[in-house]
């Protein structure tokens, strides 16, 4: 439908419209405007929630361990990876989440249990919490700055004082 009307003399007003709409800078409206574009209807919004074990790993390094078969160098580190108990690899979307596992290599020597997204459209994985599994307990991981009393996710200087941060472990039940 919307094809065809951009055909019509309407469309002057549709482009202007759609400079409006460019111009509409403002986060919040910004968040106002991006709302309806994820309803329940949208299928690329359709997300189950997964509970998953293993350890984070670079697949193209993971994957000649485990084939042989080399990836090009500049592919080894280029996505990051579950590699489950099961032996599976599961790719893991890397935003600012999931970067955490390519900045700090602690991450990566942990066995993990991670909370995550598994929208429809692609097989990987949002990261949306991490455990670090120890022992039979778990540990949720984040990163503290002890001066600012706030929360990060990846290994950076501090948001806000810009010193370091620490990364924490808090026992779960
Ligand atoms: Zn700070």
């Amino acid at each position: 439908m919307q094809m065809a009307e951009r055909r019509t003399p309407r469309s002057h007003t549709l482009r202007k419209n759609a400079r409006l709409w460019r111009c509409a800078s403002s986060a919040a409206l910004g968040l106002l405007l991006l709302a309806p574009l994820v309803t329940a209807a949208d299928p690329a919004a359709e997300f189950q929630l997964e509970t998953l074990r293993g350890k984070v790993v670079f697949l193209g390094e993971a994957l000649q361990k485990r084939t042989g078969v080399a990836s090009v160098p500049e592919a080894q580190q280029r996505t990051l990876a579950l590699e489950t108990s099961g032996g599976e690899f599961i790719p893991l979307l890397e935003d600012t989440r999931g970067r955490a596992f390519r900045s700090d290599e602690r991450l990566r020597k942990m066995d993990l249990e991670l909370l995550v997204r598994h929208y429809r459209v692609t097989p990987m994985r949002q990261v949306l919490r991490v455990f670090e599994v120890k022992g039979g307990d778990r540990y949720e991981i984040d990163y503290w700055c002890d001066v600012c009393s706030i929360i990060m996710y990846e290994l950076k200087d501090c948001e806000c004082c810009q010193g370091p941060i620490e990364l924490r472990r808090i026992k779960v039940q």
